[in-house]
């Protein structure tokens, strides 16, 4: 047995869920959507799953979620892509971080990461062969630490992961982080491999931004999307690939052997999805805005220190006041069993476990989900 997967134990994510299943605690914990997809999404899907084909489709993905893909990336980032040599579907964007690391990583390559990470990214590192090489990004600003991240480059390393907007901290990173990380990039030859599943969940005006609009460095940025985040549906897993040919090639063989391919029928529907009109990206920021309102405004009456959540489906809670030894992990279940209510700590974002004085709340669902949740923690005060 491999100890990188026999070590890893469950992930904190279905950790909190199954304890809020298992107390009828509201889980705002696994961070998925509740009464927001897209009706048009699921007729496009129940049709093509009458219509059929039900086989294989091609290895790279349907022509029509691939060129989708494209018009996307031309429409919002204003950046070309060749849908037939740039673009790969893929099972989710964990398949897709997957693939990438298997195909791009050599055994003893470094490969810094931001912390708080996303769970998967360090575990899959390191089964590729390769060494996750932290950088700690720290409340209550989780800035870049430019020096930090500069003075950990070393010969070996030979990519920089960013997920932007991040997980879970809802940081966009913006024109001045991505001009520096672009000169490292070129200075040490490094590849990017951009995560950018909350590409379209930005709020307040605010624009993502990516390393992959660079012309210096596009040739060397993988951008990993997910329709799970853009259209709600977190249990589809559709996820896509855009690079140069030269990083998608070797990035489409390691697909061709994970997987192979992505149901049909749902991608299809993603198709659609991609090209809805505007009006629909629009209304979905604006949607979450009025979640995250709700959630927020009240964290904060029930005696939170909440930031502005900028992007992505998550509020970041300082737990100091109610619980000043600050241990997050045992705060959230000590919230599910006595407020039932259930959040993630971000702890178990951070490899030493030693961040422990913010816990993650997700505010995508349904209103009165959100304010059953408020008034349980305002009881709870
Ligand atoms: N990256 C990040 C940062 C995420 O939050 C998620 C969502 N769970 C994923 C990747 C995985 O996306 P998918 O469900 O499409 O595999
Ligand atoms: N990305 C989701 C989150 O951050 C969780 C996905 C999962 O459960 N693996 O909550």
């Amino acid at each position: 047995v491999n100890p990188i997967f026999a070590n890893a134990g469950t992930s904190i994510f279905e950790a909190m869920s199954r304890l809020a299943a298992e107390t009828g605690s509201i889980n705002l914990g696994q961070g998925f959507p509740e009464g927001m997809e897209p009706a048009v999404l699921i007729d496009a899907a129940v049709k093509a799953l009458q219509d059929g084909p039900h086989q294989y489709p091609p290895m790279l993905g349907l022509p029509a979620l691939r060129q989708a893909v494209a018009e996307n990336t031309k429409r919002f980032l204003d950046i070309d892509v060749d849908w037939e040599r740039e673009v790969l579907v893929t099972s989710g964007a964990t398949e897709a971080l997957a693939d990438t690391f298997l195909a791009l990583l050599e055994t003893g390559d470094e490969v810094i990461v931001f912390e708080p990470v996303y769970d998967v990214y360090a575990l899959l590192i390191r089964r590729a062969g390769a060494v996750p090489v932290p950088v700690r990004l720290a409340p209550p600003h989780w800035e870049l630490p430019r020096e930090q991240l500069a003075a950990l480059i070393t010969p070996k390393t030979r990519a920089i992961v960013i997920n932007t907007p991040m997980n879970p901290i809802g940081k966009i990173f913006d024109d001045e982080e991505l001009a520096f990380l672009s000169a490292l990039v070129l200075k040490h030859d490094l590849l990017v491999i951009a995560d950018e599943v909350y590409e379209h969940l930005t709020f307040d005006g605010r624009a993502h931004k990516t390393l992959f609009a660079l012309p210096e460095i596009r040739d060397r940025v993988v951008r990993i999307g997910s329709a799970g985040k853009t259209f709600s549906v977190t249990g589809w897993k559709v996820g896509y690939v855009t690079a140069d040919a030269k990083l998608l090639a070797p990035i489409a063989r390691a697909h061709q052997f994970v997987t192979f391919t992505t149901p049909p029928a749902l991608q299809a529907a993603v198709a659609v999805g991609l090209r809805l009109p505007d009006t629909y990206f629009q209304s979905l920021k604006t949607d979450l805005e009025l979640r995250r309102n709700v959630l927020v405004n009240g964290l904060r009456a029930a005696g939170f220190t909440v930031a502005d959540a900028a992007s992505t489906y998550f509020a970041i809670a300082d737990i100091s006041s109610f619980d000043p030894d600050g241990d997050d992990l045992a705060f959230s279940r000590r919230l599910t069993l006595e407020a039932g209510v259930t959040p993630v700590p971000i702890s178990s974002f951070y490899g030493a476990r030693d961040v422990t004085s913010h816990v993650r709340f997700c505010f995508a669902k349904k209103i009165e989900t959100l304010e059953e949740a408020v008034r349980r923690l305002s009881r709870w005060r």
